[in-house]
């Protein structure tokens, strides 16, 4: 479905159920396949708002899918996203959010706005393992690399769903692509809620590793059809985030600018795109913080007074 077309879709139809569906594969390969898994009833509908998130584990009738998600269950995957749990329950929403693995026919990750779902194909968890098994191999990586890889991008994915679910439940005001907007609102959160034991080259590594698996999907051979897709161009994609990391710590991640990762003309206005993004998204989600989380809010005014753009910067 087309940008226009899912706008539309929404507007018409509000939050009750549609057959809209946001068919989203963060790495710019849409395909506008409704799943083939039955609706879930939506629950927490009515009056009173919901905050915290569902999980849900689906089991895949194919067989060779089973094994992913037996591990996926097991290790209750979605909810031990260091992001996702870090703002399970922040917000104050107006139905409940359902996060849920599932076996889609097809490699790709979702918001459902009918159902207010964000799925995660297990077909995508096995091409993540199979793509950093060919990464672990080509850099002389070692054993752990491929599911690191999968764990980095997974990350990347679900979170960049649940910038779509944000828009779309909040009634966010997004001008430019959504899905550049919400390609920074995974970054941001990956930058600011890493897991406690992570180290800030960790987390831009994640988000190095989530960078490249968007250049990968490039075919480099572009058509009207790249061009004219709700996605940036990969290789756009990979430079966004880049910049975005680097913004946060020009000095501490000058290696990337030297290493060729960012160009030294996009670097230099980095800082402030990072900034700007960042300030964008904590104005946006303030008002819709949750009960119980007012030493954030003080937190993020704070941040919103101390970031404030200097007036007389310029913009080109
Ligand atoms: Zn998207």
């Amino acid at each position: 479905m087309t940008g226009w077309l899912m706008l539309v879709a929404l507007a018409c139809a509000g939050p009750v159920a549609v057959a809209a569906t946001v068919t989203d594969d963060p790495a710019a390969e849409d395909s506008a396949t409704p799943l083939p898994r039955s609706v879930v009833q939506a629950t927490g509908e009515g009056s009173n708002p919901t905050y915290a998130f569902e999980y849900v584990y689906e089991a895949p009738a194919a067989d060779d899918l089973q094994t992913i998600y037996r591990r996926v269950r097991e290790a209750d995957l979605l909810r031990r996203l260091p992001e996702v749990q870090a703002i399970d329950g922040m917000f104050e929403l107006p139905r409940r959010l359902r996060f849920v693995t599932a076996e889609c026919g097809e490699f790709g990750a979702f918001y459902h706005p009918d159902s207010t779902e964000v799925v995660l194909c297990y077909e995508t968890l096995r091409t993540l393992y199979e793509h950093g098994q060919a990464h672990q191999q080509a850099l002389g990586l070692g054993p752990d690399h491929p599911l690191r890889y999968v764990r980095a991008n997974v990350r990347f994915i679900v979170l960049h769903e649940t910038g779509h679910a944000l828009v779309d439940l909040l009634d966010l005001p997004v001008t430019g692509r959504q899905e550049d907007a919400v390609d920074q609102l995974a970054a941001i959160l990956m930058l600011r809620f890493a897991g406690l034991d992570e180290s800030p080259e960790e987390v831009a590594e994640n988000l190095e590793l989530a960078a490249n698996w968007l250049l990968s999907r490039s075919t480099g051979a572009y058509n009207l059809d790249a061009y004219a897709d709700e996605h940036a161009l990969g290789e756009q994609r990979y430079f966004n985030l880049q910049c975005l990391v680097y913004g946060t710590d020009p000095e501490g991640f000058a290696g990337m600018v030297e290493a060729g990762d960012l160009t030294a003309a996009r670097a230099a206005g980095c800082p402030r795109e990072t900034r700007r993004a960042s300030r964008a998204w904590v104005r946006l989600l303030l008002p819709y913080l949750a009960p119980g989380y007012e030493a954030y809010a003080e937190e993020a005014e704070a941040y919103l007074e101390r970031s404030g753009e200097d007036a007389t910067a310029s913009s080109r």
